[in-house]
């Protein structure tokens, strides 16, 4: 039986490792016939991207830093070249000095600031503006943002206001391409155990905090999180844009914690 996405070639951008957000995406969409090419963040980190792209038969890796537009211009014109179409693009990048991922939010940094919000949030808009021309009717943008973005969460500080401004960002951008037939949604999951989220203060506490409290009573796992992404960027997920997913066992519904964790 054909996959869902049987046909469908994706660009997925920010595997760090086996426990990235976006491997999990990578290796769901994959299962479901899509075929796929990866950026990576420099030499070091392209040495694991490379055998977990093969391991889902993708030979197509680009190195990619975001705040360096020549080596965007060569991604995209290297997938122009190879492909000429893209019918899906996961921009699963954020960034946040690990100084400033602890304390108090107040004490938030001019340079980190800005940083944080070029890296997590205007990448995403540059991305999308240079993604375009090789993305035709019924193909997707997708990124990854987390619930700190409208709820304060312990020294997730500056990447909550960063978090903001990309769910902003996922509507303008919805807006402006929805003529177009192309879709623009977050996936927000709970709490993840990986590179990006150790660098948050107290990430243990958070993640076993939502794993008590959460309806479902779990946090999120890389393989719900890659199914939220194949129905999104198949074609069941026709009429949804401009949206921000939860994927995280309920928690952004509660008032307070579970009364037996008081
Ligand atoms: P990760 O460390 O595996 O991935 C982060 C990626 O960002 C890495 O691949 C890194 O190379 C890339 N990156 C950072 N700066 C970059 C730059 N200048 N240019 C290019 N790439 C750059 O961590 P993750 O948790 O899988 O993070 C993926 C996304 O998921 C992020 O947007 C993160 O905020 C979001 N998210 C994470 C959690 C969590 O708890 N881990 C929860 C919700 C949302």
């Amino acid at each position: 039986m054909a996959g869902l996405l049987e046909g469908k070639r994706g660009l997925i951008m920010g595997v760090a490792n086996e426990r990235s957000i976006a491997w999990g995406i990578a290796r769901a969409v994959a299962a479901e016939g899509a075929e796929l090419a990866f950026t990576y963040q420099g030499e070091a980190f392209g040495k694991r991207v490379e055998p977990l792209a093969a391991s889902v038969g993708a030979d197509l890796l680009v190195d990619v830093d975001v705040t360096d537009d020549a080596s965007l211009d060569n991604a995209f014109g290297v997938l122009a070249d190879r492909w000429g179409q893209l019918d899906f693009l996961v921009h699963a990048i954020a960034f946040s000095s690990k100084d400033e991922l602890t304390g108090r939010f107040i004490d938030t940094s001019r340079g980190n600031f800005k940083t944080s919000l070029e890296i997590s949030c205007f990448s995403f808009i540059d991305i999308a503006r240079r993604a375009r021309p090789i993305m035709r009717e019924g193909s997707t943008l997708l990124t990854l943002t987390y619930g700190g973005s409208n709820r304060v969460t312990p020294f997730y500080n500056v990447m909550g206001v960063a978090k903001a401004a990309l769910e902003s960002s996922v509507r303008y951008l919805a807006n402006d391409l929805g003529p177009e037939g192309i879709r623009v949604n977050a996936i927000s999951p709970g709490p993840m155990k990986t590179l990006a989220g150790a660098a948050i203060g107290g990430a243990r506490k958070t993640y076993r905090h939502t794993e008590a409290n959460a309806p479902l009573r779990a946090n999120a796992t890389l393989e719900a999180i890659g199914g939220t992404a194949v129905w999104l960027v198949s074609d069941w997920g026709a009429c949804t844009t401009g949206e921000v997913v939860m994927v995280d066992g309920g928690y952004h519904v509660l008032g307070m914690p579970q009364s037996e964790n008081i």
